[in-house]
């Protein structure tokens, strides 16, 4: 099966101005320009953990298992430039397909988001066994002159905002992850953030986790979170409200941002981006995570408490 994936391969993967070798030799050659730090990022997703396989499309698979390493290169503020993919494939395939149709569906739906942020898919590598699909990405990108960002530069005073809305992402987001490349590249060009990350397991834990590699606090205003349509929807089916949602859920790939006042003052005025940036809390001296309420007291906020 190797070998005819290998030439199916070799056959659909578009050139890549900076991919020298490609798909076929023991190892991929890419050109690495000289300036510009080399940012590595790597995530595995598996079957019934991170999708239901025999209940999704392949496809939607294969997207998700790339956008969620883009992700992470955007919440570093730096630029795709390639990615290898490992797939460990079911031996008895899936839904009808046999393992080499199945990655052939896998690398279809790579290949439009690879295209879109111009990623050169640059090697990997395929094995089957009896268990269930495993798919393992690294992703490589490149900072820029405005350096990379990163999760631990937040100062007590900075402002937190977040990219998008939250929430929900169960309804079907989690899947069509849309990595914030271009927002967190231009963000990070066109103003002086001081820390940032993106939210994977969801804004409470995430923000906590923001707060302690700053060695400051962050206290959230629970008022202005943007909460996604889907959390709305989903807490009509659950006791959890669209708030709970929007703290807890995972997988809303936003990003969470820190600057000082006047540049976050600055950014959702200018809302320089195609989604909404908003103002959500403050970082604090006190560690740990907050709610911040009227008259800016603060009570302690549970990190992971709104997981249901
Ligand atoms: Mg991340």
């Amino acid at each position: 099966m190797e070998l005819e994936l290998v030439r199916w391969l070799s056959e659909n993967l578009p050139p890549h101005p900076l991919l020298r070798i490609g798909i076929g030799d023991d190892a991929a050659v890419l050109h690495w320009p000289t300036n510009g730090d080399l940012v590595v990022t790597t995530d595995a997703v598996t079957d019934e953990v991170d999708f239901i396989l025999a209940e999704t499309d392949p496809r939607l698979v294969g997207h998700k298992a790339l956008g969620v390493n883009l992700s992470d290169l955007a919440a570093m503020a730096a630029e795709p430039v390639a990615a290898v993919v490992s797939l460990v494939l079911p031996r008895k395939g899936c839904g009808g397909r046999d393992g080499k149709q199945l990655a052939i569906e896998l690398y279809r739906g790579m290949l439009p988001l690879a295209e879109q942020f111009n990623v050169a898919i640059a090697g990997g590598d395929t094995n089957s066994w009896d268990g269930p699909l495993a798919i393992s990405i690294t992703a490589l990108g490149r900072a820029t002159v405005h350096g990379p960002l990163t999760r631990s530069g937040a100062r007590p005073g900075d402002y937190v905002l977040v990219t998008g809305a939250l929430g929900g992402s169960i309804l079907g987001r989690h899947l069509r992850v849309e990595p914030r490349v271009r927002e967190g590249l231009l963000l990070n060009e066109r103003y002086e953030l001081s820390a940032g990350m993106d939210i994977s397991d969801g804004l409470a834990l995430d923000a906590s986790r923001l707060a302690a590699a700053s060695d400051c606090g962050v206290a959230l205003r629970l008022d202005q979170i943007p909460i996604s349509a889907d959390a709305v929807k989903l807490s009509a089916c659950d006791r959890a409200t669209p708030l709970e949602h929007a703290l807890g859920d995972g997988e809303d790939f936003e990003l969470l941002l820190t600057a000082a006042p006047e540049v976050a003052e600055q950014i959702v005025r200018e809302q320089p981006l195609g989604v909404p940036v908003t103002f959500i809390g403050e970082c604090v001296t006190h560690a740990g995570l907050w709610q911040m309420g009227a008259e800016r007291r603060l009570t302690p906020l549970d990190a992971s408490g709104y997981r249901h």
